[in-house]
């Protein structure tokens, strides 16, 4: 039986901005957190998720060095500013990395896929939030549900969850949608249908659809308090406009490609970016969570985990790092939320300085650095 709050995809399933993806993008910190050998499991395992399956610079090249030193150099193949513009034309790119496990998908689509699915084999009662999760049994206003296994999926909304405290946070992602602008992407080359991320921390991500609109999408929305996920995360016009000066410096060729639509989400970001799958110690509660806003493909792994965790199986997916490491904490709040949002300004002054070339105030050059001192991937690059 699924209980979901309001309807399926009213969560960030049904409005993201469609990367699908596994772990060779992420092969570089994969490999700061999990060792070489864990790294490389999860990223190979990873490719299940789609069968067939000058600041910034070091991004990229941080990629393709570790896939070289695991002996894996073909995930993360260097591009040359040449071999780019062959996929995307603009005078900001120098150089790329292409991960060949990529696609795009159409969020809401999916979502309503899933749902069909899910009706082929369980009951799904919608609008009815769960209130309360005790062992074997869940409350909610409608009525109560006897189960014995328990698989708590709620993404964002666990942040408040006590057995999750001290381990995620919420951030917003924004985006933002041209008009069909076919004409300017063949005049830019981009006719492929890559899905591009820059090299930021809080990146820009951005990806083409099949009537020719750009989405450019931007993690760099406000940090939640306390678990709350309220109008910040879905009312905040300074990120929409974040992503919309994205989108005119990164492509300056679609200046005049009209903005139709923007939205937001809650993003549920642990301390190091990678998601984590565990069982409540003494309880047959199951959870899944720290997406960290790369949760489309990667919630296919956390469904087999899951899946294998709900079933009492021990298998290649339990076994997995993801669900067998222990999550670094974060700081308690206030601290998260206060110090949590100044390392978050000053990283934003320091990209923003190195995009104009110009070097980052040294206040904030000190301030970006403090989360990787404690080990903490939040807030770095
Ligand atoms: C703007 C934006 C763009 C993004 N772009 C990308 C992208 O391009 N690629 C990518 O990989 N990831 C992206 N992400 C992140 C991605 O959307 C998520 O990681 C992924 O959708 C998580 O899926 P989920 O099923 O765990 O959570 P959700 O889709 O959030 O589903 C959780 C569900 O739980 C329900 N719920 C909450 N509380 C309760 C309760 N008490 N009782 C019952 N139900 C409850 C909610 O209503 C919701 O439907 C983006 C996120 C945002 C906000």
């Amino acid at each position: 039986m699924v209980l979901e709050a309001e309807t399926c995809g009213a969560g960030p399933s049904g409005r993201n901005g469609g990367f699908c993806h596994g772990y060779w993008a992420a092969i570089a910190s994969l490999r700061d957190v999990l060792g070489d050998d864990g790294a490389l499991e999860v990223a190979r395992v990873a490719e299940r998720i789609v069968p067939a399956a000058p600041a910034q610079d070091e991004a990229v090249e941080r990629a393709v060095e570790a896939a070289r030193a695991l002996g894996v150099e073909e995930e993360a193949a260097p591009l040359s500013r040449e071999e780019l513009a062959e996929r995307i034309r603009s005078p900001v790119f120098r150089k790329g990395v292409f991960f060949r496990d990529g696609a795009t998908v159409q969020p809401a689509r999916l979502v309503q896929a899933l749902r069909r699915a899910v009706l082929r084999g369980a009951e799904l009662y919608e609008r009815a939030p769960v209130t309360r999760i005790e062992p074997g049994v869940l409350r909610t206003p409608r009525g109560r549900v006897r189960a014995p296994e328990i698989v708590v999926a709620a993404n964002a909304w666990m942040t408040g969850w006590r057995p999750l405290r001290g381990r995620v946070t919420n951030f917003g992602s924004y985006v933002v949608l041209t008009e069909p602008v076919p004409e300017l992407l063949e005049r830019i080359g981009w006719t492929g249908g890559e899905a591009v991320v820059d090299g930021r921390m809080f990146l820009h991500y951005f990806r083409t659809t099949n009537d020719g609109r750009v989405l450019m999408g931007s993690g760099s929305g406000p940090i939640g308090f306390g678990g709350r996920v309220d109008e910040r995360f879905t009312r905040d016009r300074p990120t929409a406009a974040r992503a919309a000066a994205g989108l005119r410096r990164l492509l300056p060729e679609l200046a005049e490609a009209r903005l139709e639509r923007a939205w937001g989400g809650p993003i549920d970001v642990s301390s190091d970016h990678l998601p984590f799958f565990g069982t409540v110690p003494g309880a047959r509660i199951h959870y899944g969570a720290g997406y960290s806003g790369h949760g489309v493909g990667p919630s296919w792994l956390g469904g087999q985990i899951l899946a294998s965790l709900a079933t009492g199986r021990d298998d290649e997916w339990t076994s997995l790092p993801l669900a067998t490491r222990r999550v670094p904490r974060l700081p308690p709040e206030p601290l998260t939320r206060i110090g949590g949002g100044l390392v978050r300004a000053a990283i934003m002054a320091c990209e923003a300085a190195e995009e104009e070339e110009r070097r980052p105030p040294l206040p904030a050059r000190l301030v970006a650095e403090l989360p990787r001192l404690v080990g903490m991937q939040i807030g770095t690059r």
